[in-house]
């Protein structure tokens, strides 16, 4: 819930005594901004912060929000530099309680690439213009948790300075606490370097990083930087407990491309992804000549599009495919596309009394089947570590003993050889490299 503290602040902003603080904002916006709940954010969410502990307490009411939906407890929240305007605040929405059908009452993925602070990224790229926002360099996303590989990745292609309260020794991008990024590529690491911030925690330690994030100057209380810890790891707990089912391992389903086209459940799959059925495989984790001409021919028909993917079930259908979509975000690769897709429609159909039994049986869970990349992703670009990490995301843990290569591509990296895409994905923190061990390899069609 809101805190007293972050009231207090609430109301001196309506009356007006925070100008000075509030900076760049006429007086008269600033009451008027005051007295209209903030249009694009949740109830609770306060219109603007002015230090380091306001701006944890802000993602940790996040986080709060993000537990008690039944998914991980991690939040955040773009602020203006300048002004401190909470400019969106977000939580993570990876799972979702199915309210009808088989798994009614079960959290499910909804979207394994929802982490709050990835959504900002998206969501600035869909709002900027509209609403005017200043450009990422001004602006500081706060994380209640050290971003992930994915978020990280994200966070810093669109060029937002980053603010971090708690670390996450496991997944987290800075995991050893060193802000030295060890093991990851020059490139990678001088720009994580140049705007991430890990806030200083009263009599516990300093301020790490970029000084230009938003509050790099105050610290947070060691109870809340405490509180954004708890939280996480109490989610996680919950979601063990209720025993949160990913889907049927392959021997317990059944072949989509046979079930009837009439069914309610082809259409809508159809409707959401008309690529569906177009192609399929004798074996499923050997791709042919025709889905590579079928992943060239996507990525020539999308302006600016580097490479395309696509996700192919264990029955050796085609079920999702993309193209880079660079047009509507930087962060829009082929691969998150492909994953949003899939993993949206999967969950409509499961969340859907007409169509949950055949979605459950037809339908894997990604880690079942194979991805296949038409170009393997270039290292030491900052998409890169963002696909690494919604690779890693997506699995959601080892990949299975069954499906060891589920990450295929046709062609080599850019400039040559996969050794500088190994060397990167070693150097992740341990989910991705001793968890889930990414590893792509070349398909031999
Ligand atoms: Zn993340």
């Amino acid at each position: 819930m809101k805190t007293k503290h972050l009231s207090q602040r609430r109301l001196l902003l309506k009356l007006g005594l925070t100008a000075g603080v509030a900076g760049g904002l006429g007086w008269k916006q600033s009451i008027a901004e005051a007295l209209s709940p903030n249009p694009s954010n949740s109830v609770g969410v306060p219109e603007a912060i002015f230090d380091a502990e306001d701006a944890a307490q802000l993602v940790l009411y996040m986080a709060k929000l993000a537990e008690a939906e039944g998914t991980f407890g991690v939040g955040g929240a773009i602020v203006d530099n300048r002004t401190g305007k909470v400019i969106k605040a977000m939580h993570n929405r990876v799972l979702q309680i199915v309210e009808v059908g088989e798994y009614a009452g079960k959290p499910y993925t909804f979207d394994p690439t929802a982490h709050g602070e990835r959504q900002l990224v998206s969501w600035y790229f869909e709002n900027a213009k509209r609403l005017k926002l200043p450009p990422p360099s001004q602006l500081t996303v706060v994380s209640s948790l050290d971003p992930c590989a994915m978020c990280a990745g994200s966070l810093i292609t669109a060029g937002f300075n980053v603010g971090v309260v708690a670390y996450d020794y496991y997944a987290g991008i800075n995991d050893d606490e060193s802000f030295e990024f060890k093991g990851l590529p020059p490139r990678t690491r001088r720009t994580l370097k140049n705007h991430f911030g890990y806030y200083a925690v009263s009599a516990k330690r300093e301020y790490v990083g970029n000084h230009r994030s938003a509050f790099s100057g105050t610290s947070v209380t060691s109870k809340t930087a405490n509180d954004c810890l708890e939280i996480f790891a109490q989610s996680v707990d919950k979601i063990r407990k209720i025993s949160q089912d990913s889907g049927l391992p392959p021997d317990q389903m059944q072949d989509p491309a046979y079930f009837s086209s009439g069914t309610q459940f082809i259409q809508q799959l159809k409707t959401n992804l008309p690529e569906a059925f177009s192609l399929k495989l004798k074996d499923y984790r050997r791709p042919d000549r025709d889905l590579y001409n079928y992943l060239r021919w996507l990525k020539s028909r999308t302006l600016r599009a580097t490479n395309a993917v696509a996700f192919i079930d264990p029955f050796g259908n085609l079920i999702a495919a993309s193209a880079d979509t660079f047009d509507i975000s930087p962060i829009s690769t082929a691969f998150m596309n492909v994953v949003q897709r899939y993993s949206l429609t999967r969950f409509n159909l499961i969340n859907n009394q007409q169509t949950t039994h055949l979605a459950r049986l037809g339908m894997t869970a990604p880690k079942y089947g194979t991805f296949v990349f038409l170009r393997a992703p270039t290292p030491d670009e900052t998409t890169t570590l963002k696909d690494l990490g919604a690779y890693g995301s997506t699995m959601e843990g080892p990949i299975p003993v069954t499906n060891p290569s589920n990450f295929l591509y046709f062609r080599n990296p850019q400039g040559g050889s996969v050794n500088g895409l190994l060397r990167e994905i070693s150097g992740l923190p341990p989910f991705y490299n001793q968890l889930v061990k990414i590893s792509p390899q070349r398909s031999m069609s």
